[in-house]
């Protein structure tokens, strides 16, 4: 939690520490054509500092820097670059208020929240500079006898890690420290809503000893160009990409070229399933978490609450009340519960699924309508009795908009579940472990939260199934997404010694 009060001087100060330049080759530097773009405070929609807008000489120079890199770093021993790690966690810890402030202020998340993920994005740091040490292979015996198997694990090569806007800090920490451990080097690209996170980071993973050419930081307002020539650029060996399905799966087409690695974190539609034993009370409280964490913003909220026929009116009235006692302010409030948006293109977005259901026939039991600004600010809805067919219960919707479907059978709940293109998260909330169980084999989904609404964890492994992505983030999983297997044969040693 914070202990400093946030005054108007605090922010400044904070501000004026941040760098705002392009970090590319352990140098800070202008973009090739001097350009830069303003970083907008979605609370107050005023203009918090100007970053390097970079262009795609940029993009080069930050992958001829990795490329050279590569070779000495692939071969830096893993204590080494474990022991970066953990300085960085080390830092980044030190400096949690510097990192929680910067992200309530460019991404609009209450303070409370900031500081969470300043903890969960430091522990990868952690996490992986465990792992760094871990990385091993193998020696056996081939079947027939004839030959040695030997096989070994090394590092992918040069990645570009693209990020996005909803969490500026873990997102990144997520994709980086992995890349350390494995021994890779590494272009980010953050989103331009939220770069000052990204570049607060590359300073504290600079100053935790990480060498110039490992990491380079480009922020850009024009993603495409910059990425686009990276892509296809033989010095590349791996994407790794958090963001929305379409995006993804136009960059997934542009790594076929080079024949990339990808790892795709892409966009979800949760469903949160309350059966008719559950726990009611345990249920609201998960799906108050569920849903309100990072203001419904996050890849992982509850998107469709699929809630008995028996509990859905008492559930629909439980939820309403807790979420109409939920403070919206900007976040630097201690009393804010609830932030803003992120710009005035996702409250619109909201808004129209919103009154599309309400057209549709759902009934709406709180919220619904945008408040005044200046910020971008949505309030707690609660939606009940939404019809199949609403454009709300197809789409991500990325705000505290909570949907309510009734439903009378499991076999019911599991089809609605499952219709859907994503594959991310599901969450289940009963008292029978049997039914939990088995929900774990019949949903389609990469990640379960059984009785409960919050499921990330840097120990875990973090992905979706189907449209949500490939390959896996966390856990022991994480690391494999930044390492090749080579398998070396070697004659029997025997073959000659009678
Ligand atoms: P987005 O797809 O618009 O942008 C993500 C990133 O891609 C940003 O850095 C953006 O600048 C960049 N980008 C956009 N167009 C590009 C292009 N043509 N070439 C290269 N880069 C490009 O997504 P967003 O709005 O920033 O984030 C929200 C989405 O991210 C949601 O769909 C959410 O579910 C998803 N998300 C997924 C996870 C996960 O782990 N599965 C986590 C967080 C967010």
């Amino acid at each position: 939690m914070t202990t400093t009060a946030v005054t108007d001087q605090t922010e400044r100060a904070l501000l004026a520490r941040i760098p705002t330049g392009l970090y590319i080759d352990g140098r800070w530097t202008e973009a090739a054509d001097g350009g830069r773009f303003e970083v907008v405070d979605p609370s107050t929609e005023t203009v918090l500092a100007t970053v390097a807008d970079a262009r795609p000489d940029d993009g080069d120079r930050a992958l001829a820097a990795a490329h050279a890199a590569q070779p000495s770093w692939g071969r830096t021993p893993p204590r080494v670059r474990a022991e970066i790690l953990r300085q960085a966690f080390e830092l980044v810890t030190i400096r949690a208020e510097d990192f929680a402030l910067t992200m309530t202020l460019e991404m609009g998340k209450p303070l409370a929240e900031a500081h969470a993920e300043v903890s969960y994005g430091a522990e990868f740091l952690r996490w992986f500079g465990e792992e760094a040490t871990r990385i091993s292979g193998r020696y056996s015996t081939a079947p027939d006898g004839a030959n040695r198997l030997v096989v070994t694990r090394r590092p992918v090569g040069p990645c570009l890690l693209i990020t996005p806007w909803n969490f500026p800090l873990a997102m990144a920490t997520r994709k980086i420290a992995p890349a350390i451990a494995a021994g890779c080097t590494m272009v980010l690209k953050p989103a331009a809503l939220t770069p000052l996170s990204a570049l607060l980071l590359a300073e504290v993973l600079e100053d935790a000893g990480l060498p110039p050419g490992v990491l380079s930081v480009i922020p850009t307002t024009d993603p495409g160009s910059v990425s686009g020539p990276l892509l296809s650029d033989a010095r590349l060996r791996k994407l790794s990409f958090t963001g929305s399905t379409p995006v993804g799966r136009r960059l997934i087409a542009a790594s076929a070229d080079q024949v990339l690695r990808v790892s795709m974190e892409l966009g979800g539609n949760a469903p949160f399933i309350v059966f008719e034993d559950a726990d009611l009370d345990a249920a609201v409280e998960g799906a108050l978490a569920a849903k309100l964490r990072n203001g419904g913003e996050a890849c992982v909220a509850a998107n469709r609450f699929l809630v008995h026929r028996s509990l859905a009116d008492e559930f629909g009235q439980a939820l309403a009340a807790r979420m109409s006692s939920v403070t919206v302010g900007r976040g630097t409030d201690p009393a804010t519960r609830l932030g803003p948006l992120i710009n005035a293109a996702a409250v619109a977005r909201v808004g129209r699924l919103v009154d599309g259901a309400v057209a549709a026939g759902a009934r709406l039991a709180l919220g619904g309508r945008a408040l005044d600004g200046p910020g971008h600010f949505f309030p707690p809805t609660v939606l009940t009795d939404v019809p199949a067919g609403a454009d709300i219960l197809d789409e991500e919707i990325f705000g505290p908009v909570a949907s309510i479907v009734p439903f009378d059978t499991e076999d019911e709940a599991v089809r609605l579940a499952n219709a859907t293109p994503f594959g991310l998260v599901c969450y289940v909330y009963t008292r029978d472990l049997d039914r939990g169980l088995r929900m774990g084999e019949r949903l389609e989904t990469g990640m379960l939260g059984l009785n409960t609404g919050v499921v990330s964890n840097p120990a875990a492994p973090f992905g979706g199934v189907k449209q949500s992505g490939l390959g896996r983030e966390g856990g022991r999983e994480g690391i494999e997404e930044y390492l090749e297997t080579c398998y070396i044969g070697v004659a029997d040693p025997f073959a000659a010694f009678g």
